[in-house]
């Protein structure tokens, strides 16, 4: 086992679903459900919730590294630890910290009590002096209460008392599941992950649409857009890719409408599609990686009029950062480095390098008098690619789900 003797449990905590009074419940009940799909296949047996925290029991050979590496990714967890589970009463759990402690070189340390159980005989801070003066006078250390070395939680639960010494941060955010679901249009750029990424983080499920420029271009786009789904897959599990062959509506576009307008010319017809794609999936918003001004097409005019083209939510969630502050994100995602891979950009096939910065929603809709817009999507669809995600791949769970009872109105 490569945990300490005792140890079995973890303690996921939540912050901010706590101040969603009206859907805590659903919160609640999704970020069970997702811990317990994130831990399939390490050897976890339950994924229960407690009072205002989520416990999961590991099995004997649970294996700490992957959920390690898993719950980081789990929306919705402020922080969680592995954590012991003992009798609630005082002696108990001073000596299981006391036993815990043991072999651990630490200079400093507090103990941080939680009472979810109010009818507890003693405050937190009594707990946390008893505990404390123990621990003081078996190991020397010293209280700090500001920056310990050693941060000591102990939660007394209703039923049961539990104690943990390393908490690692979770990814915060909302569990995925309970904001709905949106389409990302997902190109192969630093951006769009990105922005797919923060609306997963508020909860959203989301599809991915690339558009790539077969049959005039080569696969390195689709394959671009494929690496990247897959990166994104283990923030909600299941993810389906939409890959549109947007070349020929390109071509229609060259045929009638001037160079510097293309440009805007395509991102509507890309919007239209995805809004299309959108309907089919039950989707209630379209998410673009635009900052406002990072290049031609990403003036305020030139949103205004592409955006005007599809009546769907457009979310830009990037719209205010910079440049390098997407970057760093990316980075941290783990997508920059497929994100910067050489491809072929549908958007640079047949334009100008200087397209319009300033065009209009009329000057839009009267560029596009002679497309036949509602054909053009037609045939964009009918040749639709779908490439399904799933992580953990294929393992069938034998996981316990243990869901809070019905709460009191
Ligand atoms: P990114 O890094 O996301 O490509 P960018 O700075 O290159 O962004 P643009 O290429 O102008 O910006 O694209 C703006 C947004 O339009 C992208 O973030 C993406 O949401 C969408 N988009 C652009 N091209 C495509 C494409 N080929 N497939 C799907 N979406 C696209
Ligand atoms: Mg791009």
């Amino acid at each position: 086992m490569c945990y300490g003797a005792g140890v079995n449990r973890i303690i996921a905590r939540y912050h901010e679903i706590a101040l969603k009074r009206g859907n805590r419940q659903m919160f609640v009940r999704q970020l069970v459900d997702n811990i317990g799909r994130a831990l399939r296949g390490t050897g976890i047996r339950r994924v229960k919730s407690a009072p205002g925290r989520i416990v999961v029991a590991l099995g004997k050979n649970a294996d700490w590294a992957s959920i390690r590496e898993r719950l980081p990714k789990v929306f919705g967890i402020a922080n969680f630890a592995l954590a012991q589970r003992t009798e609630r009463n005082i002696d108990d759990v001073t000596d299981g910290v006391l036993a815990a402690v043991e072999g651990r070189q630490f200079a400093s340390f507090a103990i941080h009590t939680k009472r979810a159980d109010k009818s507890f005989p003693l405050t937190s801070p009594e707990i946390n002096a008893v505990i404390g003066a123990a621990v003081k006078e078996k190991t020397g250390a010293a209280v700090n209460l500001s920056h310990p070395e050693l941060l000591i939680t102990v939660e007394m639960l209703p039923r049961e008392a539990f104690f943990s010494l390393d908490k690692l941060p979770g990814a915060g955010g909302l569990p995925v599941g309970t904001s709905g679901r949106v389409v990302t249009l997902l190109s192969g750029g630093i951006d769009s992950p990105v922005a797919a990424w923060r609306l997963m983080r508020r909860g959203c499920r989301t599809d991915f649409v690339h558009f790539h420029g077969a049959p005039f271009q080569d696969r390195a786009s689709q394959e671009k857009a494929v690496e990247l789904a897959k990166v994104l897959t283990p923030y909600q599990f299941e993810s389906r890719l939409h890959l549109v062959a947007f070349g020929e509506v390109q071509r229609d576009i060259v045929a009638q409408v001037q160079r510097p307008f293309r440009v805007v010319l395509y991102r509507r017809m890309m919007l239209r599609i995805a809004a299309a794609i959108a309907r089919q999936v039950g989707a209630q918003a379209l998410v673009t990686g635009e900052s406002l001004g990072q290049v031609a097409s990403q003036t305020l005019e030139n949103l205004t009029a592409i955006e005007s083209a599809v009546s769907i939510p457009v979310l830009r969630p990037l719209i205010g950062m910079d440049k390098q502050e997407i970057s760093d994100q990316a980075e941290r995602l783990g997508t920059f480095e497929t994100s910067i891979l050489p491809d072929q950009d549908c958007c640079q096939l047949f334009v100008p390098r200087h397209p319009a910065t300033r065009m209009s929603v009329d000057a839009a809709r009267a560029a596009e008098v002679d497309l036949d817009v509602s054909g053009m999507i037609e045939q964009a669809l009918e040749r639709l690619e779908v490439v399904s995600f799933e992580f953990p791949q294929g393992i069938a769970g034998k996981i316990r789900i243990e869901l809070p009872a019905a709460a009191p109105a």
